[in-house]
């Protein structure tokens, strides 16, 4: 299908084609830039691409999602159009010494993008893994997941953390990736199959680089120069309580940080263990800190977690990086679909994603 799509393009076949999945994060939000533990996992949907090098430092991608082919060189600067996340993955492949002088690029995706499944991670992580799957480069999926966050960092001018890349790069669905954001170390952890990992998107558009999510890292920066360490969801409850003459939101964020992370680690004993009752407490508590503390959501959100609760689920919270976008609920199977049919009814902006 996608090879096609290259064809139809391009007039040959491409050289290499791949799938990278979104993800959907389950608990552990705005920890992964500080130091702390996410648990994420890949969803069924996700990005196909399909690419052939070129040599003469052309790049030329057409997307389904994007009407017109985008004709860049490889050595542009960020121009704030789609086609970024592509030229600025080929980009650092060629200046990491693995990438072609050029590309033709076929992408398509059943993935939304916007809404915090990280569309934004596939392309870049699917791009660089079919750079240096084609030179047979000798790179590891968690180096694939650097350059790539690096692509977003630096390139795009998206301050995220790791998670979003390595959760596209190792986890898989029906697998949680228990990582560790400090040392990368991760581990993978079934998922229930009495259980579904439900993600409904709340009708809430936002875009990361609008700001918002540029003002929480930094004030996450203010609790780092606060505490003199980088890792500031490791701090213990005296040092975290010596930091209670921080202004007011600064402390707040602070606590949202700390606990976050313990509970997210809570969370991945608890799916380990097999009590979803809990895991489900978890997210709620996640949620009311992400609501309270690092206010990071809005009112149509909130609303649509507190149905979702009200409705059935065991736990239900807004995931990604905030300010609109998915939630995200532990449902059981067996009540799956009345639960669906009366969340969305009460919310008509809503949609089922995943
Ligand atoms: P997300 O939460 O989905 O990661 P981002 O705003 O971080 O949202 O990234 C979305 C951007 O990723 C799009 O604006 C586009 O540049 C790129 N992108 C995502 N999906 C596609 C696609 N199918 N084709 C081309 N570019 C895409
Ligand atoms: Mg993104």
């Amino acid at each position: 299908m996608i090879d096609e799509k290259f064809k139809a393009l391009f007039n040959h076949a491409p050289e290499i084609s791949s799938f990278t999945p979104g993800r959907v994060n389950l608990i552990g939000e705005h920890v992964d830039y500080n130091g702390g533990r996410v648990l994420p996992t890949a969803l069924e949907l996700g990005v196909s691409l399909a690419m052939s090098p070129r040599s003469d430092w052309q790049v030329r991608i057409g997307s389904e999602s994007f009407e017109d082919v985008a004709k860049r060189e490889l050595l542009d600067e960020a121009t704030d159009h789609w086609s970024d996340y592509i030229t600025g993955a080929l980009q650092l492949a060629h200046a990491e010494g693995f990438g072609p002088n050029g590309a033709n690029i076929a992408v398509t995706s059943n993935l939304p993008f916007g809404a915090g499944l990280s569309s934004s991670a596939a392309i870049t992580v699917g791009v660089l893994s079919a750079a240096r799957d084609l030179a047979e480069a000798n790179i590891t999926d968690t180096e694939i997941a650097i350059l790539a966050r690096r692509v977003e960092n630096d390139y795009i001018g998206v301050p995220c953390g790791i998670m979003d890349q390595m959760a596209v790069a190792i986890a898989r669905p029906g697998q949680a990736l228990s990582l560790d954001t400090e040392s990368l170390a991760f581990d993978l952890v079934d998922l229930p199959k009495t259980h579904h990992m439900a993600v409904i998107h709340s009708g809430v558009v936002r875009k990361l680089n609008e700001g918002r999510y540029k003002i929480r890292t930094e004030e996450c920066d203010a609790i780092k120069a606060a505490a003199g360490r980088d890792d500031i969801c490791q701090m213990t409850n005296a040092e975290f309580e010596a930091l209670i003459d921080l202004p007011d939101p600064i402390f707040r964020r602070a606590r949202h940080c700390v606990f976050e992370h313990r509970r997210t680690l809570l969370a991945t004993e608890a799916l380990k263990t097999g009590d979803i009752a809990e895991f489900g407490e978890l997210m709620n508590a996640s949620h009311i800190s992400m609501r309270d503390d690092f206010e990071m959501s809005v009112p149509a959100v909130d609303a649509l977690v507190a149905d979702a609760q009200a409705f059935g689920a065991i736990g239900a919270r807004l995931t990604g990086g905030g300010f609109g976008g998915c939630i995200v609920a532990c449902v059981e199977n067996t009540r799956l679909e009345a639960w669906r049919d009366q969340l969305l009814a009460a919310h008509p902006d809503a949609y089922w994603v995943a």
